[in-house]
Order: C-alpha cells, then structure tokens, then sequence
C-alpha cells in the first residue's frame, strides 16, 4: 500500500514507520531482523530502507602509484526491501538517491523495485561522498531531487529512458520527498528551500518526511511556512533518539540541526550511560506525544541501532 493511502485510511492508533540503515556488507538480513523484531509489534504502517553511496578510497598498485576506487560498504536497498516486505508483510520505502547513478541505472533500480510490488520510493539528492565538501552529480544522472521526481512520474506515465521501449506498463510509486523545519545546510535562506521544496510536490511528490528535529516548534513553524507556500500534502516529522552526551557535538555537525538547551543541560547532568539513555528517551517521548496532539499525521523514527529506545517510547504511546 502507498504511504499516502495509509495515511488516508488512519486508523485508532497513531500511525508510526521506522527507517533502518542496511548493515555493512558481509552481515545478513538477520542483523535487519533482530533490530526490527522487537519493534513489530507496534505495527508500523512501513519501514524505510535508506541507501548509502559508495565511497572512494585509493588502493596502491605494486609500481607504488595508486588507483581510486569505488567501495561500497553497505549493500543497496531492493533486496532488503523485497525481504521485509517478504518476512514481516509490511510496506517498505526505499531511499532512492541522485549521487552516484546515471539516469539509466535509476530506471533498472525502479524496474526491479516495480517487479517487486514496492509501491513507494522517498527520493532524495543524497549527500556528497565521505571526504567531498560539494555534492557532484554522476555524468549521466540529476543535479537535485526534483529531477528524479520527475523520472519517477514519467515512470509512472509508462516513459521509460530506454528507446526500445514504446509500450511500457506504467508504474504506480507513491513519491516522498525530504523536507527541513531548520532549512537545508546548502540554502541561502528558508524561504529558498521551501520553494525548492514546493517544486518537488509541484513536480509530483505526494508527502514530505521531514529531517530530525529536536524542538517541535521548528516543525510546528515550518508546517506553517508549507502551507502558506500552499504546500499542502501530509508532512511526517522525523524523529531521533539521542542517546549519549557524545551526540551532543556529533548530531549537530552531522545533519545540522540545533539541540534546545533545555535536553543538552539535562544530557550534560547525566552521571551514567543508563542516564543519558533515560534522557533521550524521555526528550522523545515528550516530542511523540507534543506531535501527536499538535496533528502529526504519523510519527517517523529513525531507529538506527537504538531499537530499545524507540521500544520503550512506544509502549508509552501506543
Ligand atoms: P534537494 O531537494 O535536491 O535539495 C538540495 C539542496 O539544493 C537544498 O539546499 C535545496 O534548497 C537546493 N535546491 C533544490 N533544488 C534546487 C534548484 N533547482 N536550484 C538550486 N538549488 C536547489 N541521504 C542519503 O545519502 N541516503 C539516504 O537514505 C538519505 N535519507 C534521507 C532521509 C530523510 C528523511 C532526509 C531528510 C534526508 C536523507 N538523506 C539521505 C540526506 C539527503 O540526501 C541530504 O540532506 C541532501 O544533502 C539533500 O537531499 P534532498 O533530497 O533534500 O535534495
């Protein structure tokens, strides 16, 4: 089923989805499984599948010189995907990104996703890779993510990029893209990245899911400012656990968001690492609750290796 739909259909319980990194490579799905098992059963309307590019390291050769080469640490997200939905009979959402892919790969990554019965893609630029300071796109592949918004929808028209193609099923993805309550890092200014924001919907993206955010006016404003931008389709807050003082420095340069000083005084006075983790998990399920009253239309969280966490927030709300 489409996140929209799910939306849509709503339901006495609130609506909740987890994202999950893929394991490094050389681990199984099991890994996947024991993070998610303990999770199931708060029913989540689906889980994202988030995809990392490759990085690029230099090898030596034996005359002394080096090669670049491409190594990617963690494999894609379509076989992960078909086995959640395949084990757990749940909607999975994979991250599809710009960097890294020509418009072709794309078209035979969606193929496969297709064939698949995935139903949902949230679509994104990506980052630049480890060591880069600027996002470069692949020759043959999009600058932003509204140009892969835009394959996606021809996709969906049954436009494929491959000539040979005349008559081709049309696909049914349900598009989701990124939104940021504190603007993205790269943007001038909030009032430029909303409107980079409302062409992606224009474009055809259904629902946004926000970046993590640790004070819920932030989203609250930022829902605002969509809508008198007359964006108007469901925008799902994403949700972190901030488990140790470490993040304190690590979350704020990592995905450029600010901490309220309320939780970092409160992290700062935990005398244990059981104490940090009560903090976190007592600052997140104050935000779940806030958000749930304030309309969220569901609750995103980003379980990332912290399954206990997000176990014990849960409980709470559920
Ligand atoms: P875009 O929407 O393309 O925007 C990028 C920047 O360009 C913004 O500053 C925007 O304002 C600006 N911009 C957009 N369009 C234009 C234009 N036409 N002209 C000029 N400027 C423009 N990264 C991964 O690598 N893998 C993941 O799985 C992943 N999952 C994520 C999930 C969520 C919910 C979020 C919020 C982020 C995720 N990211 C992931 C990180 C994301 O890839 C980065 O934040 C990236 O830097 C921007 O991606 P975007 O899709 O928002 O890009």
């Amino acid at each position: 089923m489409k996140v929209t739909e799910h939306i849509k259909q709503g339901g006495n319980s609130p609506m909740i989805s987890f994202e999950i990194l893929p394991p490094t490579k050389g681990k199984s799905i099991n890994s996947i499984y024991e993070s998610l098992d303990p999770l199931m059963e708060f029913k989540p309307a689906f889980i994202n599948v988030t995809y990392h590019r490759s990085e690029q390291i230099f090898k030596q050769r034996g005359d002394g010189s080096f090669d670049r080469v491409d190594v990617r640490k963690r494999p894609g997200t379509v076989g992960i995907c078909a086995a959640i939905m395949n084990h757990y009979k749940v909607d999975a959402v994979p991250h599809l990104i710009c960097g890294g892919f020509s418009k072709d790969e794309t078209e035979n990554a969606l193929i496969d996703l297709n064939f698949l019965g995935v139903k949902n893609v949230l679509v994104l630029r990506g980052d630049p890779p480890k060591g880069e300071q600027y996002f470069r796109p692949h020759p043959l592949g999009h600058n932003y993510a509204i140009d892969l918004v835009k394959q996606v929808v021809e996709l969906n028209e049954g436009k494929y990029l491959e000539e040979e193609i005349v008559a081709g099923d049309k696909t049914d993805f349900c598009i989701g893209v990124a939104g940021y309550p504190e603007k993205h890092f790269e943007s001038a200014n909030p009032m430029l990245d909303i409107m980079h924001l409302k062409q992606k919907v224009d474009a055809g993206a259904e629902y946004i899911t926000t970046q993590m955010f640790f004070d819920n006016s932030k989203y609250e404003n930022f829902v605002k400012k969509c809508r008198e931008a007359d964006i108007n389709v469901p925008i799902i807050p994403g949700l972190k656990p901030i488990t140790s003082k470490r993040q304190l420095s690590r979350i704020p340069s990592v995905f450029h968001v600010d901490l309220p000083e309320e939780l970092t005084e409160s992290m700062m006075n935990a005398k244990t690492k059981v104490d940090e983790q009560q903090v976190g998990q007592e600052w997140l399920l104050h935000q779940s609750k806030e958000l749930l009253k304030m309309g969220a239309p569901a609750l995103h969280y980003y379980t990332l290796g912290k399954p206990n966490v997000i176990h014990n927030v849960m409980k709470e709300i559920m």
